[in-house]
């Protein structure tokens, strides 16, 4: 049963869900703010979020001026959160969230109700796993995520497997190909069903560098076994099938904000992003509630999603002393085309628009070429050349689109598009 039971008589200011390092960077500057009682909740037993299960570098050159491994990086975020008066309460996992600031947690203590004057929400990203991708083949032991073989490897000292074909090349492959040579894991092949690899070069280059033949074009189609793996079914640039044989499957990749809280709950969800629809303020739907991180979308690296957690942490306070400008008769931005992935935020409040993340977040699905346009009823109000590749940051500033639309909804596609 849930009761009201909180362990300090102090109003809670702002409860920030999730300890990663953009809920950890929001907290920090809340508190050089002067906000009062700021508390994090994060459901591991210990704060610092994803990068705790990256034991290799580089993080931290924007927040601490050196390369850190992962782990060594997220204690010193920790380390600073606490020095600063954060209170972090870990082992906590926050279960529902209700208008107005109020949130179910549940902890070793049992399961209660807390309430702040603001929240933030900071729960990051996770990998699409296997159900997800749509594999067929054998149920076996041996396919995991990245982010399960890093908590493997790093966190319990375990080696699921010593073959395992590698499946995608977006920047986490290749942080999964770090943690296999940690481990000492050999993998046999890299797939990537793009016609070259996702991320961007030097990382590129690492499975050559480790031996690891890359295999562009190709799709992973089922996976054999037994009780284990056996063997990867893929599909090749020509179409046909064939067998790599191995003994384990790494899935990266593949990112979707860890949004179940507002999917299940009152705030309004982005079909496209996966995450809270926010405006520039990183403001839900609820305004008591705040978003940050790469729970606005996937995926961005630590050092992004820190800078993003420390502006939203700035903005808070901003509403808590002031308050913000009022979210009613928002912009509504939105995207129509398959080519678009998302546009994020998907609101611009007008009535002050200075201020907030300066820019639309977007990225692309396919490599592209042509103009990324902006229409609204049914004119063309901005135009720009756009050439990318996916999972490429593109970015376009909130003041060119507020200067030339002044009510109702921008739609974002591409024109003469050659893929
Ligand atoms: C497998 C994987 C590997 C990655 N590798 C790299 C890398 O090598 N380099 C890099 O720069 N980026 C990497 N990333 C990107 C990563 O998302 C960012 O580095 C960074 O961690 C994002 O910070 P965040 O605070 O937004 O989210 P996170 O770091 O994901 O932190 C979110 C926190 O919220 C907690 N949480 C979630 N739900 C709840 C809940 N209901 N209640 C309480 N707590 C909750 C989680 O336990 C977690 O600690 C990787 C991502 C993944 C998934």
């Amino acid at each position: 049963m849930i009761d009201r039971a909180l362990d300090s008589p102090l109003p809670i200011d702002v409860a920030i869900i999730g300890g990663g390092p953009a809920g950890l960077a929001a907290a920090v500057e809340l508190k050089s703010r002067g906000v009062k009682r700021v508390l994090v909740l994060e459901r591991e037993e210990q704060a610092g979020g994803i990068p705790r299960h990256c034991n290799h570098p580089p993080f931290g050159m924007r927040e601490f001026r050196r390369v850190l491994t992962g782990p060594k990086y997220a204690a010193r975020l920790v380390a600073r959160a606490q020095k600063a008066g954060v209170e972090i309460q870990t082992l906590t996992t926050v279960t529902d969230v209700y208008p107005g600031g109020e949130l179910a947690v549940a902890s070793p203590a049992g399961t209660h109700l807390i309430s702040a004057r603001r929240v933030i929400y900071a729960t990051g990203v996770r990998e699409a796993p296997r159900s997800a991708r749509l594999i067929s083949g054998a149920r076996v032991q041996g396919v995991v995520n990245t982010g399960a073989l890093q908590s493997m490897v790093y966190l319990k000292g375990r080696r699921p497997f010593s073959r395992p074909v590698i499946v995608g090349s977006e920047l986490v492959a290749f942080s999964a190909l770090m943690t296999c040579r940690h481990a000492g894991i050999r993998p046999v092949a890299m797939i990537e069903a793009g016609p070259s690899a996702t991320a961007r070069w030097p990382s590129s280059l690492l499975p050559r560098l480790r031996q690891v033949q890359l295999h562009t074009a190709t799709r992973l189609v089922a996976i054999k076994g037994a009780r284990s793996v056996e063997a990867a079914v893929v599909s090749g640039p020509d179409g046909q099938e064939r067998e790599i044989a191995c003994d384990g499957v790494i899935l990266t990749g593949e990112f979707t904000p860890e949004a179940a809280l507002a999917r299940c709950g009152h705030l309004d969800v982005d079909p496209a992003t996966c995450g809270p629809v926010v405006d520039q303020w990183g403001r839900c739907s609820d305004p008591v509630y705040f978003a940050t991180g790469n729970l606005l979308r996937p995926v961005e690296t630590a050092g992004r999603s820190w800078a993003e957690g420390r502006k939203t942490g700035e903005w808070v306070a901003r509403d808590l002393a002031d308050g913000l400008p009022q979210p009613a008769g928002s912009l509504r931005i939105t995207t129509r085309d398959p080519l678009l992935k998302y546009a994020m935020p998907q609101r611009i409040c007008k009535s002050q628009p200075a201020g907030g993340m300066g820019e639309i977040q977007m990225r692309v699905t396919a490599r592209v070429s042509g103009n990324l346009v902006a229409r609204s009823e049914n004119a063309t109000v901005w135009r720009q050349a756009l050439n990318s590749r996916p999972e490429r940051r593109i970015e376009v500033a909130i003041a060119d689109i507020v200067s030339r639309v002044s009510e109702g909804t921008v739609e974002f596609s591409i024109e003469e598009a050659a893929t």
